[in-house]
This record gives C-alpha cells, sequence and structure tokens, in this order.
C-alpha cells in the first residue's frame, strides 16, 4: 500500500492540470476567478502557458520558469 504523496501542488479544478506555485497558477488562469483557487473562467492551453515563458516539470506541474538576466 502506497501512500499518494500530495505535496505543495495546487490542482486546478477546471482543467485538471498541476501546478507547482499559486503564482503559477493565477497565470494560467485567464480571467477572473470566482475564489481563490477556484475555477478559473478560461483555463490557458499548453502552448500559452509555454508562451508565456512557464515549463512543465517532470511531475507534470507547471511552474514559472526563471527569466535568465
Ligand atoms: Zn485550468
Amino acid at each position: 500500500m502506497t501512500k499518494h504523496k500530495t505535496p505543495s501542488s495546487i490542482r486546478c479544478v477546471g482543467c485538471g492540470m498541476e501546478f507547482a506555485s499559486s503564482e503559477a497558477f493565477d497565470m494560467h488562469a485567464a480571467g477572473r476567478r470566482r475564489a481563490p483557487l477556484g475555477s478559473p473562467q478560461r483555463c490557458r492551453t499548453e502552448t500559452e502557458m509555454r508562451a508565456m515563458g512557464m515549463s512543465q516539470t517532470s511531475g507534470k506541474r507547471w511552474s514559472i520558469a526563471r527569466m535568465r538576466p
């Protein structure tokens, strides 16, 4: 029996994608959200998120890539 670990990641109730931080989730959510960490009015697509500089980790969590100076 294995425990399912859920380290501080955020899952979007709209599309089911996971995010490493609330900042990353905010970038993913287009339009207003009904409540904090609730379902966004519209979820950005992977293409849009990549265009904004976000990247997906091996754990399939989206995170904000650090900008290079
Ligand atoms: Zn979503």
